[in-house]
């Protein structure tokens, strides 16, 4: 999101972007599961800022995002209550990589190209692919996680922003149920706020999206959880995921296959740089959802500020 805000305000000749994956949008993800799909990333988004209510516009007039509106609830004392609100929520469509792939069609992307190491060379900076390739540019700017953008900086002095703005992992896990999602009073629910649970961070159910059909539920654990069980085998996580819905809200649920994000959200969200903005070295800048509150909209806002900076 950062790094295809930023493109889209510079000149096309004047960048070259390298994404590692196959396709653009990072956490903005989906995975095919034999003949459907999920996020099993960000699961919504929302708006404040007017620079990114104007993408947002282009975005739902081209079809490429819907607005969503799920019956939410929440976990008090870990018993699942509703909690209507009034919170405008856009998914995408027909799956939330929909945004990045719509982002990107005014981007050249060098894909499934990941960088190495990026050093300084005199007046210019080298990146270094894992395949050996070598680019030299005069300004450059990460938009990877915290973490990796610590792996590609190592020959700058990252260590300020590296102590200080760290992120937390995120099991996500798809599993399957033809069931309705009731809270304890029998209120239908289509999401669900982690509130105080354990497990639980947010539910969400595929078919209340715009357009899908599935019986898939994507459930993402919560930040504790996810640390405590970093290393399990992914299996065994949709398994204990499965059988807690099911515990909870008293349905039938199959698993389906789980998820790890390593780097998923910063772990405080209200620690932001100015702008959510960094400039590591002269032409050298950072910036990402985690410099900047470790949203959606942070993410576009921070790009939309770095490419200012590099013009
Ligand atoms: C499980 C989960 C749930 C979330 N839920 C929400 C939500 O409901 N609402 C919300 O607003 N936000 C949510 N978020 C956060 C949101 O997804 C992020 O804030 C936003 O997408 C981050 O964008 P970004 O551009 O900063 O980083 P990323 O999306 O992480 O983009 C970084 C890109 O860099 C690429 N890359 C990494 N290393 C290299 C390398 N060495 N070489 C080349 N490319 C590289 C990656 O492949 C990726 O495409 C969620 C995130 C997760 C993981």
């Amino acid at each position: 999101m950062a790094g295809l805000a930023a493109a889209r305000q510079l000149p096309p000749s004047s960048y070259q972007i390298f994404e590692k994956s196959r396709g653009p949008g990072g956490r903005l993800a989906s995975k095919r599961i034999e003949q459907q799909r999920a996020d099993i990333g960000a699961q919504f988004f929302t708006v404040r800022d007017q620079r990114f209510e104007a993408v947002v516009e282009l975005a739902h007039s081209a079809g490429a995002i819907q607005s969503w509106e799920p019956r939410m609830g929440t976990f008090r004392s870990s018993i699942p209550v509703d909690s209507p609100d009034t919170q405008q929520r856009y998914v995408g469509a027909p799956y939330m990589n929909a945004l990045g792939r719509f982002l990107s069609q005014s981007v050249t992307i060098e894909s499934e190209t990941r960088i190495d190491t990026i050093q300084r060379d005199g007046p210019f900076f080298v990146l270094k692919t894992t395949t050996g390739a070598e680019y030299s540019a005069e300004q450059v700017l990460v938009t990877t996680p915290v973490d990796q953008m610590a792996d590609l900086l190592a020959h700058f002095a990252v260590a300020p922003i590296v102590t200080q703005f760290t992120m937390e992992p995120t099991w996500t896990s798809v599993v399957s149920s033809k069931y309705q999602l009731t809270t304890s009073t029998h209120e239908p629910i289509d999401a669900c706020f982690g509130g105080d649970h354990d497990v639980f961070d947010f539910i969400s159910v595929e078919r209340s999206k715009p357009g899908r059909d599935s019986d898939l539920i994507v459930v993402q654990a919560s930040t504790e959880w996810s640390k405590v069980h970093l290393e399990h085998d992914p299996d065994w996580i949709t398994q204990q995921i499965a059988t807690e819905l099911s515990d909870t809200f008293d349905i039938q649920v199959e698993p389906v296959l789980s998820h790890r994000w390593r780097y998923a959200r910063p772990t405080d969200p209200k620690m932001t740089t100015q702008k959510g903005i960094y400039q590591v070295d002269a032409g050298l800048w950072i910036a990402g959802d985690y410099l900047a509150g470790g949203r959606v909209e942070g993410a576009y806002l921070a790009g939309f500020e770095a490419a200012e900076r590099l013009a």
